[in-house]
């Protein structure tokens, strides 16, 4: 899966699904600042005693996990694009196989084949 057509497919699919998780990486940054702020609020400060606090610390976990799984998931499309300009993207980096297009196409940052995957 090295021809040059398909190399132009995924960057274009990679470069939309970067652009989507810096989307939400912002989106997500926006809304831990606004539940941060809502904690900063005097009436929902304490934290302890205040069971809206507790839901604030909840949302705030929730709201940065997902922010740094946007981050991660740009780490892995930088990495996708850096493995396309170096020509060894769709390969297999445990066994060096190509990885079928199929499943390139389902999971554009795949680094390894579905065996492999499998048999961590
Ligand atoms: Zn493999």
């Amino acid at each position: 899966m090295a021809d040059a057509a398909n190399h132009a497919e995924f960057t274009d699919r990679l470069t939309a699904l970067r652009a989507q998780a810096v989307r939400d990486a912002l989106a997500r940054r926006e809304a831990v600042g606004g539940v941060i702020a809502a904690r900063g609020d005097p009436a929902g400060a304490d934290d302890e005693h205040d069971p809206e606090g507790a839901t604030l610390s909840t949302e705030w976990s929730r709201l940065e996990g997902l922010r740094l799984g946007a981050l991660r998931e740009i780490e892995e499309i930088d990495a996708a694009l850096a493995r396309i300009a170096d020509g060894s993207y769709g390969v297999c980096i445990r066994c060096g196989r190509p990885i079928p297009i199929e499943r390139m196409r389902a999971r554009p940052t795949a680094v390894t084949c579905v065996p492999c995957a499998s048999a961590v």
